[in-house]
């Protein structure tokens, strides 16, 4: 007879909401506390889930409060534990989820087993909670480990990391993929798309960014007033992520912009033009409107989410490629995070 080995997962916990408690001045973390729960949940020890193991951050936190060095240690953590684990998964809290997925989507280089990020919008310990929910799926998956990508798990569906954004402030949906399809949905079984999983990476090796990159976001809106900007855009701004309407168009009324783009192109910043909309991609030259941002060297970031746009600048900056490269790059996809 075969022995069916049970997988191995590990739960990495990094904070948010799915482990908060309520304090006097609102949610907040608490160190030991979803551990002690999870030891409570029969539902985790059941023959049919994977075994698993829980590693608590020193500092839990409000996602908000996630910082370049807490990527880190969630890459390295992934990193000297790989070879005891079949698969990860990261609890995380859900503002800023969807830039954490992106960027460890980039800093695993080579990554070949499952690693899913997770939380909710109602803590753990409240009758209404998603937290089990999209706890038990995550662990699943992460033990099947039939998508060796950085994903996120939330609301039933199975999004790319670097692909995946917050749409939902308060409903538990709050994540969506627009650009691209779910890789599973969980109903009764999980059904997975393998036509859209990227190939196994072979050997993982973690790209550590630099936390003191000077990089913006610009999102422009009728009336903006560019000379706002002036300051920021120095020669040492090393990249700029402008969010334009539609296909990538920027007012024309104000004849301030574009020399002050011309001028930031010239001094080595990279400019990458995103949509504010949620759905479809930036096609420069499509419109007048867009064409002087083309002709001042800016690059399409066609579908990309601005998410994974800093993200990804991040990781080509810390790969030192030129600024050459990093141009070619932006418009070229490296991990599913665009649509060429
Ligand atoms: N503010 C919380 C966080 O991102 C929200 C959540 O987890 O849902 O940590």
């Amino acid at each position: 007879m075969l022995m069916q080995f049970q997988k191995k997962v590990l739960i990495i916990y990094t904070g948010g909401t799915i482990g908060m408690v309520e304090t006097e001045d609102g949610y907040a973390t608490k160190s030991g506390y979803l551990h002690r729960v999870l030891g409570r949940m029969s539902e985790l020890f059941h023959s049919g889930m994977p075994q698993w193991a829980l590693i608590e951050f020193e500092h839990i936190c409000d996602s908000s409060n996630i910082s370049i060095r807490d990527w880190s240690a969630m890459a390295h953590t992934i990193k000297d534990n790989y070879d005891a684990y079949d698969g990860f998964v990261i609890l995380h809290g859900t503002d800023t989820m969807a830039y954490t997925a992106s960027a460890l989507s980039f800093m695993l280089e080579g990554l070949g087993k499952t690693v899913v990020l997770t939380g909710a919008q109602i803590p753990i310990g409240h009758a209404r909670s998603d937290a089990r929910d999209n706890l038990i799926g995550s662990i699943i998956i992460a033990g099947e480990g039939r998508v060796p990508e950085v994903c996120l798990y939330f609301g039933k569906k199975l999004l790319r990391g670097n692909r995946a954004t917050k749409v939902s402030a308060d409903e538990m949906e709050a994540f969506a993929s627009p650009n691209f399809p779910p890789l599973a949905t969980a109903a009764i079984d999980i059904r997975y798309i393998d036509a859209l999983v990227r190939p196994r990476g072979e050997k993982l090796n973690v790209v550590d960014f630099a936390e003191d990159l000077p990089i913006a976001v610009l999102k422009i809106f009728p009336g903006i007033q560019f000379k706002m900007f002036e300051n920021i855009m120095t020669e040492n701004l090393k990249a700029l992520v402008i969010e334009a309407f539609g296909v990538g168009n920027i007012p024309q009324y104000d004849a301030e912009l574009l020399p002050l783009i011309s001028k930031a192109a010239d001094n080595g910043t990279i400019i990458v033009v995103c949509t504010q909309c949620l759905r479809g991609k930036v096609q420069l030259g499509t419109y007048e409107t867009s064409s002087a941002l083309k002709r001042a060297g800016a690059v399409s970031g066609r579908d990309l989410t601005v998410e994974a746009a800093v993200t990804k600048l991040r990781y080509l900056f810390a790969k030192r490629c030129s600024s050459e490269r990093i141009k070619k790059y932006m418009e070229t996809d490296l991990r599913g995070e665009l649509s060429e």
